[in-house]
């Protein structure tokens, strides 16, 4: 058996020369006759590799001096909770803007701590497009802005950054990172898991504002307190030096290629191609995301009806195709082509469903 083309959402593919090195790294690395898993966080060889990764991704997403840039256990659900206490005052409301299902679950998270206001949803459209921003209800004051900039399930992105005025802007960016340019300086704080566009999972990054934190005014447990953990390298406690790792190398990867405004050159045509697959299916495939809405990472679609999905998996996966079954909050199917997902493995996903349509349509 061959590896096959990953369109995961996440964990998700990661780059194929990225993994080899893990591999050839495995049982000793960086010479200290030992795996990079077994030895100390605080040892030179892994506190360099730290600060290596830390450099890139600075570099790669040009992120300016006066963030922070935290590698952290807990994924990018706790952080969305650790980010209401970290950054709210006990009287201060937090605006949440929803465009699909993760942003919905932050705010679970956040309104466990603080008094959130629904600015604006997509909800009753089913999650098919973005919210009119002249329409969103923002609380003057507010803590901060929350929002989803791509929105893994329901494949929902916005190309542009949305204007909330002086009230930082917090987006998390999980499942969109590193996928093409972002301008970090428009953010209070970018945060997200790394297991889709940057590593396995486990760890999760966090880029904030320097100002935002140690203002919130409440007693927290002292793991809580994000600025005990930017005060210490995100080493307050044991990091996930692993995953930390791995990311280290996928951004060396990424540097490799160009960086973010290749790859989103190389997303944009992944996307188009995909899209227009579907589109031009005369109907056997549906997407019903509005047009300026469709992301490039994530592309949920529909078969005709629910009996070929048994089908079209089994075949996909004979074909080399693996990973499509949608999430099950909203069924059907979806193709993940973040960056590690060559343009070959899109074009071929899309043989694969024209082949499919002409059979069973
Ligand atoms: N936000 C987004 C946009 C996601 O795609 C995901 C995971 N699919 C999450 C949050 C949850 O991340 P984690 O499992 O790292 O907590």
């Amino acid at each position: 058996m061959t590896r096959a083309y990953n369109f995961s959402a996440g964990p998700a593919a990661l780059p194929e020369p990225v993994l080899r090195q893990v591999r050839d790294e495995m049982l000793e690395w960086q010479g200290e006759r030992a795996s990079v898993m077994e030895v100390s966080h605080r040892g030179k060889a892994f506190v360099e590799c730290a600060a290596r990764a830390e450099s890139d991704l600075r570099e790669l997403m040009a992120i300016p001096d006066d963030y922070h840039v935290l590698f952290l256990q807990g994924g990018a659900t706790t952080l969305s909770a650790l980010l209401a206490l970290n950054l709210a005052g006990p009287d201060q409301a937090v605006d949440v803007v929803l465009t699909g299902h993760w942003g919905e679950k932050a705010l679970d998270n956040i309104a466990a701590s603080v008094k959130a206001n629904v600015a604006a949803s997509g909800k009753g459209d089913g999650y098919t497009g973005i919210p009119d921003p002249s329409g969103w209800q923002l609380t003057p004051g507010a803590a901060f802005v929350h929002y989803t900039p791509n929105e893994t399930i329901h494949g929902v992105e916005f190309h542009d950054i949305p204007d909330v005025g002086d009230v930082p802007l917090v987006a998390d960016i999980s499942s969109n990172v590193l996928s093409r340019p972002m301008d970090v300086s428009r953010f209070g704080v970018l945060y997200g898991g790394a297991q889709k566009n940057l590593g396995p999972s486990g760890l999760a990054i966090a880029i904030i504002r320097k100002d935002l934190l140690g203002r919130h005014g409440r007693a927290l447990p002292p793991i809580f307190e994000l600025q005990n953990q930017a005060r210490n390298d995100s080493m307050f406690n044991t990091p996930p030096t692993f995953g930390w790792y791995v990311l280290g190398l996928v951004l060396q990867w990424l540097k490799a290629q160009g960086g973010a405004a290749a790859m989103g050159e190389v997303n944009r045509r992944k996307a188009e191609n995909l899209y227009a697959a579907i589109d031009g299916s005369g109907g056997f495939y549906r997407n019903n995301v509005q047009a300026p809405a469709r992301s490039w990472m994530n592309v949920p679609f529909f078969l005709p009806d629910e009996t070929r999905e048994q089908a079209f998996l089994a075949e996909a996966k004979a074909a080399g195709l693996v990973g499509l079954k949608g999430h099950r909050a909203l069924g059907g199917m979806r193709a993940s082509i973040y960056n590690a997902m060559p343009e070959a493995g899109v074009q071929a996903l899309v043989d694969f469903m024209g082949d499919f349509a002409r059979r069973h349509g």
